[in-house]
């Protein structure tokens, strides 16, 4: 059976991974440079490296924390302890390290937009910039609005009620130490979240710092240019710190426009009335990447229990 699954977050390595150890060898497209979608790992010129997405990685459910344990062993993942929390599962040395070790030994093609996908008398037909092939299934894990243009009038249900949060973050390395807690949960109205980043278990930089905004500043700063951005963030950062611009040797800002999911669907995945096409992702159970590995796997048991 020939599988495609559109992205590589966590809800397409899921999936794959669980297919791959069934026997079957799905083919993974992703639009980015990188892998692991909104775990995200950004490395700067300089020497810089920011988790500019998720942050952590909790883990309810013992299925996946035995996937974490088992990445734990091999050294991708580490507990963090920082002031505010007992310890959370971090990738190591990034947050990518995870979503690397997942991927290992799959079809991964990276830096390949998926523009349409088409149902013909063969299958489902994929394009990027050229024709990739004809598959039997396909399983699409990208955000619900981008899902919607692409797959949406195949599904038998309506996404419209999944709803998420925007998220503005800035990256910012300093030029030397300061004293302020690892992490800080709502420092200020404007900041929901900042992290000393290189304090995480295996970074090998020195003062880099992620901090995000909160929902309400990033609806309302949303449309503003990502060099706009920087510069009000780390207006927000450095005041908060008593710090001023000659502290900062580095500072960049990116926008997340569907970061948190606040409305989840309710279900594991949504399909098309054939039972050939999927979508799912962290938008079906809820925010975080525990919810899109649990949609990830869910998919793939349906694609086995139905093969
Ligand atoms: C700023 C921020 C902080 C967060 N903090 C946390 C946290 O601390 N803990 C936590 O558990 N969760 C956190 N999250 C949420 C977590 O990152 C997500 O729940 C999880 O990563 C979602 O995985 P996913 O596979 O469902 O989606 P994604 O990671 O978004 O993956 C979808 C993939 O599809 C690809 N794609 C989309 N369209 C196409 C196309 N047309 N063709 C090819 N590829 C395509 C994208 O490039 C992407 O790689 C955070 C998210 C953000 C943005």
């Amino acid at each position: 059976m020939k599988i495609a699954i559109i992205g590589s977050g966590m809800s397409g390595l899921a999936c794959a991974t669980r297919l791959s150890k069934a026997g079957l060898a799905p083919t993974l497209f992703d639009k980015g440079r990188g892998i692991g979608g909104r775990m995200a790992t950004r490395r700067a010129e300089g020497g810089y490296q920011f988790d500019h997405g998720a942050q952590m990685i909790p883990a309810k459910d013992a299925t996946f924390r035995s996937v974490l344990n088992a990445a734990r062993s091999a050294g991708h993942v580490a507990e963090w302890h920082t002031g505010e929390s007992e310890g959370h599962m971090v990738g190591t040395p990034g947050m990518t390290a995870l979503s690397k070790y997942l991927a290992h030994g799959l079809d991964l093609h990276q830096q390949t937009e998926i523009t349409s996908v088409t149902q013909t008398d063969a299958g489902w037909e994929l394009t990027a910039d050229k024709p990739l092939g004809t598959f039997d299934r396909v399983v699409c894990t990208a955000p619900v609005p981008q899902a919607i243009k692409l797959v949406g009038t195949a599904l038998s249900c309506a996404l419209d009620q999944v709803a998420y949060v925007p998220s503005l973050t800035l990256m910012v390395a300093l030029n030397r130490s300061i004293d302020a807690p690892d992490t800080q949960t709502n420092p200020t109205d404007a900041l929901a979240w900042i992290a000393h980043d290189s304090a995480k278990p295996g970074r090998s930089t020195q003062n880099c710092w992620v901090a995000q905004a909160s929902a309400a500043w990033s609806a309302t700063h949303l449309e503003l240019t990502k060099d706009e951005i920087a510069t009000l963030m780390l207006d927000l950062f450095l005041t908060h710190h008593a710090l001023d611009a000659t502290d900062v040797a580095y500072a960049t800002a990116h926008r997340w426009r569907y970061a948190l999911v606040t409305q989840p669907l309710g279900q594991p995945f949504v399909m098309s009335s054939d039972e050939t096409l999927y979508a799912g992702g962290d938008w079906c159970l809820g925010p975080h990447i525990e919810h899109a590995w649990q949609s990830g796997t869910a998919i793939a048991e349906d694609i086995l229990r139905a093969a």
